[in-house]
């Protein structure tokens, strides 16, 4: 009797489901998305579409999207929401940056991101549009990536701090106190392994689709960047993130070498209370402006 009860509690929860499922719109274009996405899978092996696509992905999306921070050095408008005003972006950096994150590109991200495919192989991740979740759940699995890869990078950010780490790896990363977005991932091979391993924690835990992947990858991208670009401009798209911690939070971490060491979100420097010191200088900055 008590089978036969939860058996239809079972029936009716999944009707449920079934229903509200029904009710999700597609997303834009869905038709041409979903004939280019097989059309994809047509014609390349999936060594090719894991590898060639994340690359490409990686390569694309990072420099597309440090362009329009470059590019704000040169727009007068944009000079009064530059974080440290005192410290302009020169030539001398960002060549010297550039330089250093074409080399840690081809040398470690690169082979790093050519492992996608065997990444795939071994979490049983599918790649075929049938088992592409529906967008709202790639969403929350996105969302979900996120803060585990914010819990992994605040914990291994702050060992990277450690007196008798810092100087071997982290120091490279902090080489510019004021970042500019090109600087994302400049960092030490070694820094590049370590809290890079903290993206591949929410695709292991969803086993997901090759999709979560992708959206994931292009999400931490447009965050890191951001985070490092040195601009604070009032409309920012990144805002409409639930808690995300924004620019100013990490550009804090560059200047002060202390404290904030989360990436995305503040909870943990909240509940460490990490974020001390930022709190003062906020109130500090706040106090100036009214006086
Ligand atoms: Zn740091
Ligand atoms: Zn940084």
């Amino acid at each position: 009797m008590q089978v036969s009860h939860a058996g239809d509690i079972l029936g009716s929860a999944h009707l449920a489901v079934e229903y509200l499922d029904s009710l999700i719109p597609p997303i834009p274009m869905q038709a041409s998305v979903r004939s280019a996405w097989n059309h994809m899978l047509e014609n390349y092996s999936r060594f090719q579409v894991a590898t060639c696509g994340s690359v490409l992905l990686h390569e694309l999306v990072y420099f597309a999207v440090c362009l329009p921070f470059f590019f704000s050095q040169f727009l007068p408008f944009m000079r009064k929401y530059k974080i440290q005003q005192d410290k302009p972006e020169t030539w001398e950096k960002q060549w010297k940056c550039l330089k250093m994150l074409l080399l840690s590109h081809f040398f470690v991200q690169i082979p790093l991101i050519c492992g996608a495919y065997h990444f795939t192989e071994l979490f049983g991740i599918p790649y075929d549009w049938e088992s592409m979740p529906r967008w709202p759940y790639l969403v929350v699995q996105c969302y979900s990536c996120a803060v585990m890869d914010d819990t992994w990078f605040y914990f291994t950010h702050r060992l990277l701090h450690h007196k008798r780490i810092y100087r071997h790896i982290h120091k490279v990363h902090h080489e510019f106190t004021a970042p500019f977005g090109m600087q994302a991932e400049y960092a030490h091979p070694l820094e590049t392994v370590i809290l890079g391993a903290g993206f591949l924690i929410g695709p292991m835990v969803f086993r997901s689709h090759l999709a979560l992947l992708w959206i994931w990858l292009l999400f931490r991208l447009l965050e890191t960047v951001d985070i490092h670009s040195g601009y604070d401009p009032p409309v920012n798209p990144m805002h409409i993130i639930p808690f995300y911690a924004g620019t100013q939070f990490h550009d804090f971490h560059h200047m002060n070498f202390e404290g904030n060491y989360s990436s995305c979100f503040t909870w943990w420097d909240k509940l460490f209370g990490t974020n001390v010191q930022y709190k003062d200088f906020q109130q500090r900055a706040a106090q100036q402006k009214t006086q």
